[in-house]
């Protein structure tokens, strides 16, 4: 474990030393209950949570009472998604989605589709781009939602959505942003955008796993929806059970230090640009994919034609990548984000993720390229498909 060379941080991140410290008391001698303000160590616990609240919102520019304090991205794109829903049936039973958003909304948006809801998924081009005239021009007087990802996990490409945010306002419809890549990384003001619901994970950015938020827009149009676990009087009765203290503490912490760490955002940058140089230089036929896009800074995605990304993995004990989306691990499907984009099966099957971080170091991306180049000669080396494509015979 110790040699391991990280480049998955799209799944998940090393929590900060510094959060860590933050959270420690909170899971040691300040134990309190945050609701149980009759003495003095509930009330520890309590203005924790709402300085951790007021932290959190003041980062994001909203109010603190627009922010929900939820499990993670998952549950709380459940409770948008199926809330909207429920309390939006008078206007319309219409959504309109991107076939590249994360498996957490599509299949939430499975689920409603059950239960009657019609959905439109916007198709992506080649760079992973969706056309904002064909979303303006889904929208009818029936759609009550619109719900586009700030940055593709896989990919890393961007969705502009401040302009996205116009087109569902002009149109009367709400916008729902699936943030959990782009909080951390990049800026986020909800004041000045016109985002209604948005939802990220603590854990992409340093923070514990198991907590995240969701923010519902309370100001000018407040947004009505039921809540999706019952239970006591938390979160504006809004998200039943006892507050998971510590994990607020820390993501608050979290936010904190990815908000004045904003010059390491563009060595890390630096970093991804420089894997991809160095891959395009000792290993012939390798596709960036997304990369006519914006995209996010740790994120790179590469094509090892006729070389299987599963393969790779298998051949590079040393390195941590993906495949895909740590959620879908496991099935032998090719990934939807880049079927999307157009990538046939093989292709898709042939494809690695590489998510980097602050701690990221050259060295380490040496390394990985040389231990890449190795492997994916011995696998070509042993492949039928490259020596035809070689010959010219296959694409
Ligand atoms: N949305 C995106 C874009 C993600 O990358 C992820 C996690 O990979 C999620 C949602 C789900 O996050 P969590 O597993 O923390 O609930």
């Amino acid at each position: 474990m110790l040699d391991l060379i990280y480049l998955d941080n799209n799944s998940t991140t090393r929590v900060d030393p510094i959060v860590l410290e933050k959270m420690i008391p909170f899971l040691s001698n300040a134990y309190g209950n945050p609701l149980s303000t009759q003495y003095a160590l509930g009330r520890t616990a309590n203005q924790a949570l709402e300085e951790a609240r007021n932290n959190i919102a003041d980062i994001l520019n909203c109010s603190p009472s627009e922010i929900i304090f939820t499990s993670g991205a998952t549950e709380s794109i459940n409770m948008a998604l199926r809330g909207i829903y429920e309390n939006y049936q008078t206007k319309g039973n219409h959504i309109i989605t991107a076939a590249s958003e994360h498996k957490a909304v599509l299949s939430t948006l499975h689920y409603l589709e059950k239960k009657g809801a019609h959905v439109t998924y916007l198709p992506v081009d080649q760079n992973g781009n969706i056309d904002l005239d064909q979303l303006s021009n889904a929208i009818t007087d029936k759609t009550i939602l619109v719900c586009i990802m700030a940055a593709n996990n896989e990919t890393g490409v961007i969705h502009p959505i401040d302009m996205i945010g116009e087109v569902c306002r002009n149109k009367n419809t709400l916008f729902f942003c699936d943030a959990t890549q782009w909080v951390g990384k990049k800026e986020i003001d909800l004041h000045n955008s016109s985002i209604d619901l948005l939802c990220f994970s603590s854990h992409k950015h340093h923070g514990p796993k198991g907590i995240g938020i969701l923010y519902k827009r309370n100001k000018r149009r407040p947004i009505q929806i039921p809540s999706l676990i019952a239970g006591g009087l938390q979160e504006y009765n809004m998200r039943g059970g006892t507050h998971n203290i510590a994990s607020i503490v820390g993501m608050q912490v979290a936010l904190q230090l990815a908000d004045g760490q904003k010059d390491k955002l563009h060595s890390i940058e630096e970093m991804r640009n420089y894997l991809e140089e160095q891959l395009t230089e000792r290993i012939e036929h390798i596709i960036i994919n997304g990369k006519q896009s914006l995209r996010i800074n740790n994120t790179s995605n590469i094509t090892f034609k006729y070389a299987r990304g599963s393969e790779i993995i298998l051949n590079s004990p040393k390195l941590a990548m993906s495949t895909g989306s740590a959620c879908v691990t496991g099935t032998r499907d090719p990934s939807h984000v880049l079927k999307s984009m157009g990538l046939n099966d093989e292709d898709c099957y042939s494809t690695l993720r590489f998510s980097l971080s602050k701690w990221t170091t050259q060295q380490e991306v040496d390394s990985a390229v040389e231990i890449l180049r190795r492997s994916v000669s011995k696998i070509r080396e042993e492949s039928p498909l490259w020596s035809m494509f070689k010959q010219g015979i296959i694409d």
